[in-house]
């Protein structure tokens, strides 16, 4: 046998031997989760809550960093060439399965550039508008709307946000078009709703409760086939005759492709305890909200619920024939 071989043989041992050391010893400095939206919205609201959270499981601290702009694209772009060393992460939502059909030139590929963690939530929406919006229910809402038609500025977070296919569903359902006006995320359309120079939103309960709750603005559907719990006198969009008008917003945690699958598990079983610690589960309440069963905070069960969203947004996308570049 030539000396050569044992020689190499030696070194991949000691290089594979490394690199089990380095993933058993992982995570031993704090940890990114990119977030594609703007702060003080609901996806960074629900990633400051998990991150808290898995910081405590895991003995390093998770860092949220807000990197919004066109529907969770640019951030995405950026969490996809990052090092797959599990120190970079990325919580996003449906976009991720949406913005692949939507964006004719993507930096990125949502699917191949990603290995999922598991999926985290699944988020109702509301329609909300200012404070001042002359509209008092929803019958009224969709009367005024359709009157004025793109007088109304509504709000949204970029192409392919969940606030955008939200207004896209409306709009269609009322056959009516409202002028758009895109933001980094929901968080800045929110301090615009606030101040009144935007008329109305469809956003998620995680951004709204707070703001409906206290009177800062006007809540008047939710997009859930049933109504929910914590908002018991808010309609559902069905109920005030949007016929199956339904929408909710799942939330995902992904890493770079090429992540190592012990690291993959290792976040997937801190994202778990996440899920079922009570703190998050009752701020999760609060904001209309409730964790996914831990059986599919898995890479797998991420992995599999991405790609038939995917397909599923191709169609809609392509029936609706609406491009961004
Ligand atoms: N999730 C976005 C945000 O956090 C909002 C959206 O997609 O509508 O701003």
């Amino acid at each position: 046998m030539p000396r050569i071989l044992p020689i190499f043989a030696a070194l991949l041992m000691t290089t594979a031997a490394g690199a089990a050391f380095a993933q058993s010893d992982y995570p031993n400095r704090p940890i990114t989760i990119i977030v594609p939206h703007a702060a003080g919205g609901p996806t960074d609201t629900v990633s400051r809550l998990i991150a808290e959270s898995m910081t405590r499981s895991l003995g390093e601290t998770l860092v949220v960093e807000n990197a919004g702009g066109a529907g969770s694209t640019v951030g995405a772009a950026r969490a996809a060439r990052a090092e797959p060393d599990g120190y970079t992460l990325m919580i996003n939502h449906v976009a991720q399965a949406s913005s692949g059909s939507l964006y004719r030139k993507l930096a990125f590929d949502p699917d191949a550039d990603f290995d999922g963690v598991g999926l985290i939530t699944d988020v109702p929406m509301t329609v909300v508008a200012r404070k001042d919006f002359e509209p008092t229910d929803i019958a009224s809402y969709i009367a005024w709307v359709k009157e004025h038609g793109d007088e109304v500025l509504y709000g949204h977070a970029g192409v392919g946000s969940a606030s955008h296919l939200c207004g896209m569903l409306l709009m269609d359902a009322l056959d009516v078009k409202m002028t758009t006006v895109p933001y980094k995320g929901t968080g800045p359309a929110m301090t615009d709703l606030l101040g009144g120079q935007i008329d109305t939103m469809c956003d998620q309960t995680t951004n709204t409760i707070p703001q409906m709750t206290s009177g800062a603005i006007k809540g008047y559907a939710v997009t859930t086939p049933e109504r929910i719990e914590v908002l018991p006198d808010l309609p559902t969009l069905q109920e005030a005759g949007l016929e199956g008008f339904e929408m909710t917003v799942w939330h995902g945690m992904f890493a770079p492709a090429g992540t190592p699958p012990e690291i993959l598990e290792k976040l997937s079983g801190a994202l778990q305890v996440a899920l079922q610690d009570p703190k998050v589960i009752e701020r999760f309440a609060q904001l209309g909200t409730t964790p996914v069963p831990v059986e599919e905070a898995t890479p797998a069960a991420l992995d599999a619920h991405l790609a038939a969203e995917i397909a599923k947004w191709k169609s809609v996308v392509a029936k609706a024939g609406e491009f961004a570049d």
